[in-house]
């Protein structure tokens, strides 16, 4: 892929979906569209959305009707840490081949699932439909159904075919198989202090980091969706007197619903950086006025944790001050986090983009830069290399599609996505996310990159 900006320029049917930040900047940023034909989208597709969003449900039986690649390409795809069981680790697959395509894939996967859930004995069995499933036509409902009659346990059809969407409509799917689930557990001893945590996944144990601190205020967290999830926690979720939502993309419809439904009403937040970490605490304690103490100790935990993090954050500050950072994530609203967070290590955003933010999302990030960032919806590689390369970003923040990019361009990198081991929410996670940017952007490997050669010959680009 050439380098030079001049070479590069942003296919006609994308114009809409990219935007520079300018004084006085008008116009909305074109968004939630299908990704153009031949751009090559950094985006997964709808069955990867399902399967992102249910997967650390650790004690359910996940099994992928389709081709056995579909299941390959999402296996292990999360941290998606566990306490207890790990079954959900194991990507299982009918493997769907040529004469199940002629004669239909019904009948392996019923044996399929007959066999996998007298083996594994799981609480619950998810079956996704893949891109084939939907052009044959099985009745995946019907299996799933007879199943769960034979064997008793919930067995839930995920209607994920690849084609038919964007990855956002996969996460609505997902959304829709939980709500199945909810509703059917006791909920005697559920607290009038409880929350339920959705989309939270504990890639590397972040889902443990919050539960904590709602732990130390007094709450009782009745599950988290779908980090370190459980079949049984996720039925008495609608006994949880509020939804918190951390990312937004995928579990506000779920959140929505449970509105509809149960009546619980839901809160937005971030556990990322200080500034939305201590709100999301505060913005929880607030909803219950008729319990002042916990509102106390969520201030208290704050002090604590904020004392001992800013000291720490110091000398990584001063080495960070001025460079410059794109980020690009999967929905928007992890974007405001991060862009925060950067400024507290004095760094300056110059590119911030998503696969599935909304109209809304957008405008806020259009608020939140500074002029001259660029904003872009549903990026491609080539469009993202012509703006590190144009913007002479220093850091990259993304996910595995995007760190070979950032590293055949020379530029230090943050996995902030689904692979990443290390814990990057709350406080603790902050000064986590301190020490990843700032060893990757201080390394000395950089020198070497050949954008530092053209800079020192006087022809960065
Ligand atoms: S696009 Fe279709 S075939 Fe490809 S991984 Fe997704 S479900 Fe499978």
């Amino acid at each position: 892929m050439s380098a030079d900006k001049k070479t590069i320029s942003i296919l006609e049917e994308r114009r809409a979906q990219v935007l520079e930040v300018g004084e006085g900047t008008t116009g909305t940023l074109a968004c939630e569209r299908h990704s153009v034909a031949g751009a090559v989208s950094q985006r997964a597709c709808v069955f990867c959305g399902s399967r992102v969003v249910l997967y650390p449900i650790a004690d359910a039986l996940h099994i992928v009707h389709g081709p056995v690649g579909c299941a390959v390409y999402t296996w292990d795809i999360r941290g998606s840490l566990s306490s207890g069981p790990e079954l959900h680790r194991n990507s299982f697959s009918t493997d769907l081949r040529e004469m199940d395509v002629i004669y239909g894939g019904e009948k392996k996967l019923r044996t399929c699932l007959l066999e996998l859930i007298n083996h594994y004995h799981p609480k619950a069995a998810f079956v996704y439909a893949t891109c084939i499933v939907g052009i044959i036509g099985d009745d995946i409902d019907g299996v799933c159904r007879k199943v769960a009659a034979e064997t008793g346990i919930p067995v839930l059809p995920v209607h994920s075919e690849g084609f038919k969407g964007t990855k956002k409509d996969g996460y609505r799917a997902a959304c829709d198989a939980l709500s199945r689930i909810i509703g059917t557990g006791d909920t005697s001893d559920v607290s009038p202090h409880s929350i339920n945590i959705l989309g939270e996944f504990n890639l590397a144990g972040e889902a443990w980091i919050i539960r904590e601190y709602y732990e130390r205020m007094g709450i009782q967290v009745v599950s988290t969706m779908t980090g370190d999830g459980r079949i049984d926690e996720i039925s008495r979720a609608h006994g949880a007197k509020l939804n918190v939502v951390q990312c937004s993309g995928s579990m506000t419809s779920l959140a929505k619903r449970l509105k509809e439904d149960y009546g619980i009403p839901f809160i937005r937040v971030s556990y990322f950086g200080i500034e939305d970490m201590a709100k999301a605490l505060y913005d929880v304690a607030d909803f219950f006025p008729d319990a002042p103490e916990i509102m106390d100790r969520a201030r208290t935990l704050v002090t604590e944790e904020v004392s001992a993090l800013l000291p720490a954050l110091e000398p990584m500050r001063r080495d960070l001050a001025g460079k410059k950072a794109a980020i690009y994530v999967g929905g928007a609203f992890k974007a405001f986090s991060l862009i925060k967070a950067l400024r507290l290590l004095d760094m300056k955003v110059v590119l911030a983009g998503s696969q599935t933010g909304g109209p809304e999302d957008y405008e806020q990030l259009r608020e939140m830069c500074d002029p001259g960032t660029v904003l872009v919806d549903d990026a491609n590689p080539v469009e993202l290399s012509k703006f590190i390369v144009e913007k002479g970003v220093d850091l990259f923040i993304g996910g595995v599609k995007e760190r070979p990019m950032a590293y055949k361009l020379g530029v230090a990198f943050c996995d902030h996505n689904h692979e990443r081991k290390i814990a990057l929410a709350g406080f603790v996670g902050m000064l986590n996310f301190a020490r990843e940017v700032h060893l990757s952007v201080t390394s000395p490997v950089w020198r070497f990159a050949p954008r530092f050669a053209a800079a020192e010959s006087g022809d960065r680009p």
